[in-house]
This record gives C-alpha cells, structure tokens and sequence, in this order.
C-alpha cells in the first residue's frame, strides 16, 4: 500500500504518519525529515535545502524530487509507503506517479486530515515561552499557572515571531494555496479521502484507520 498524507500545519500529519505506518507496517518518508538530516550532516544535498528552508520556502522540485525517488527505490521501501510531506507541488505529484508507474505501482490513497482554520490559528498561536528559563507553555495544553508568567522564574512570557498570529495566518494561507491544489489533482483520480481531524489524538487515528480499510484492496 502506497499512501500519501496531507494537512495543513498543526493539523497532526507528522504525529499520525508516524503512528499509521507503525500500525500499517509502511515505511514513514517524511522529506522534511530528510532535509533536516542532510543540514545537520552538511552534506552538499542539505546546504542547498538549508537555504531554502530558513527562508521558509520550498526546496526547488529538481531536488526535492530526485531525493524522494532515489528512496523509494530502496529495498527497504518496498513494503508500502506513508509520505509525508511530499508531494507539494503538481509536479512533484507527477514526477511520482510516473515513477511508480514505470515499475507498475500507484499511489493508492490521499488522505487530507480536515482542521478549521479557526482551530490550526488556536493550535499554532498557542506556544509562549520565557525569554529568562527557557520553559515552554500552551495556552491549551500547558498553560502557566499564573496567565503570562513563567511557573519556573515568574518572568513575563513571550511570543516567538514565528508563532505569532499575522505569521502563522501567511504561512497557514501560503500552504493551503499547494495543499488545496493537491487535494484537486488526487480528487480527480478519485483518490482522495477527506478525514476529519479534529478531536483527541486517538480518535483521529481511528478515522484514518478507518478510511483506509476502505481503499480498494487494502488488507
Ligand atoms: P516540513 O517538516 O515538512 O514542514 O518541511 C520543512 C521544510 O523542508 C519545508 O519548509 C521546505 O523548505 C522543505 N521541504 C520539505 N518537503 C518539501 C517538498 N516536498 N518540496 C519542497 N520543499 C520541501
């Protein structure tokens, strides 16, 4: 089984690719993931997507798509894929389904996990942190005991500008732009299959696993 997962930012792609290829038994390629290996390993690979990624833009197709290919051929690849990640662009996608094509495989799946905006911007605006310790809060998940004070040093807590709610509002529309298109491209094989992603953790997965017990063939 070869599935692609697809969600905007704070939706819990990573978190459930990881979890969906455990209990599928599929291989995880997350190039994201990849990318940050080959940074921190400074290979000539990651130098390149480095540039790229603290800038917050995507790696150029020629490389991103003759990274991803040169994996999935792997042996290890062959027991079935969950992508994260990948593709972003149409031709990425394309570039994909050729490659599987050429060795008489598919894409057998998209899985597009569903969030409202208003509850991504909630997820994503959240995290505040002390400028003095260091620790980390969540207004939802872990929030300091006394509202905009650190528990540990009682310092004022601040905001990083990434998480900031005007940055995370353009990288949220910059990514919806790719994903939606995406989802169209999928749609029209007939391939995509919409999940809703909000709730507790598990009962997302649930639903996943759920939609992909209805693939076609699927075990
Ligand atoms: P991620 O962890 O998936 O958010 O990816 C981190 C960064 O890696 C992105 O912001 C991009 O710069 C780069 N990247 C990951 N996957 C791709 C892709 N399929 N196409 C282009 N750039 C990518």
């Amino acid at each position: 089984m070869r599935l692609i997962l697809l969600g905007l930012p704070g939706a819990g792609k990573g978190t459930q690719a990881k979890i969906l290829a455990t209990r599928k038994g599929l291989l995880h390629i997350s190039t994201g993931d990849m990318f940050r290996e080959a940074a921190a390993a400074g290979t000539e690979l990651g130098k390149r997507a480095q540039d790229y990624m603290s800038k917050g833009e995507l790696v150029p197709d020629e490389v991103t798509i003759g990274m991803l290919l040169e994996r999935i051929e792997k042996p290890d690849a062959q027991i079935g894929l969950m992508l994260d990640g990948f593709p972003r662009t149409i031709p990425q996608a394309e570039a994909l389904d050729r490659a599987l094509a050429g060795r008489g495989q598919q894409i057998d799946a998209v899985l597009y996990i569903q969030v409202p905006e208003s509850d991504l911007m909630a997820r994503l605006t959240g995290r505040w942190s002390c400028p003095n310790c260091g620790a980390i809060y969540h207004n939802q998940t872990k929030p300091p005991k006394a509202a905009g004070k650190c528990d540990e040093c009682g310092a004022a807590l601040t905001q990083r500008a990434d998480d900031q709610p005007a940055t995370v509002k353009t990288r949220l529309d910059t990514n919806r732009a790719w994903t939606e298109a995406l989802a169209d491209f999928y749609r029209k094989q007939g391939k995509l299959h919409e999940v809703d992603g909000t709730g507790a953790m598990e009962a997302i997965t649930d639903r996943l696993v759920e939609s992909i017990s209805r693939i076609p063939g699927a075990a």
